[in-house]
């Protein structure tokens, strides 16, 4: 077969990257107004796994805000998946959120008078999806993070590393296109931030796009590619 062939005649175009920042920046009109991020040029390929660090008060989580249409640049444009965020209202903002992006924190945010399994489902309690398949979905998220066997788990039973893996099911249940996480292994001790740190190599592996933001350089380390922030700008590739 030629390639000609294999493309239906013509070049197929290259996906749009899934992120793509140019020239933001975002300012808190205060008093006093601070320039938080400044000309901030990023894309992040479909498959990327690219780390953010930089010191405290850089401008880091807002940077992760923005990606994660929590927040909207003051200037400069961000294309997610190719559809230009800036033209979309906040009704659309939202719906491109829940569909694209899941988010991780340092805190794991569950619910402690839920199980682990209605913990997941709560995530998609607002698409209006069936209560049967919202419970299928949340039961092959949190097998694919390891936890099949502590689905009825309450979270004071788990584990720190066990509570954040239920928060990545829960980020995963929607099946994003993109992971954001700020600072995720922050609150675990170095045995539980491995087993998260080796979950995301594996949802790396079979395609996954991360972002992840942290001050640890082991976390930093297991990513394809590191950006620093320093005063709300990039201060290079490392
Ligand atoms: P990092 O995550 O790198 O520690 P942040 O993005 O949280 O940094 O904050 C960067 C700077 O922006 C800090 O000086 C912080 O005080 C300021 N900042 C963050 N959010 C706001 C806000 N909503 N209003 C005013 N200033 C803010
Ligand atoms: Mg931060």
């Amino acid at each position: 077969m030629t390639l000609a062939m294999r493309t239906g005649g013509g070049m197929a175009a290259p996906p749009p990257p899934v992120v793509a920042l140019r020239q933001v920046g975002r300012t808190f009109e205060g008093p006093p107004e601070v320039e938080v991020l400044k000309g901030i040029d990023l894309a992040v390929a479909a498959g990327d796994y690219l780390s953010i660090v930089g010191p405290s008060g850089s401008g880091k989580s807002t940077l992760l805000h923005l990606l994660g249409l929590l927040d909207r640049p003051s200037v400069g444009t961000y294309h997610l998946d190719g559809i230009d965020t800036g033209a979309l209202d906040d009704r659309d903002r939202t719906a491109l959120r829940g569909s694209r992006i899941g988010f991780v924190f340092q805190a794991f945010h569950l619910l402690a008078t839920r199980t682990a399994h209605e913990n997941v489902m709560l995530a998609e309690l607002y698409r209006g999806s069936d209560r049967v398949e919202r419970a299928e979905r949340a039961t092959v998220a949190l097998e694919r993070v390891g936890l099949g066997h502590r689905m009825g788990a309450f979270p004071d039973t788990l584990s720190g590393g066990e509570r954040q893996r239920v928060a990545i099911a829960r980020a995963l249940v929607g099946q994003p296109s993109l992971l954001l996480a700020d600072e995720p292994t922050g609150n675990l001790d170095s045995e539980n931030s491995e087993s998260i740190l080796a979950l995301f190599d594996e949802l790396h592996d079979a395609g996954l796009t991360l972002v992840v933001i942290t001050h640890d350089e082991t976390v930093s380390r297991r990513a394809g590619r590191t950006i620093r922030i320093v005063d709300g700008r990039i201060a290079g590739a490392l």
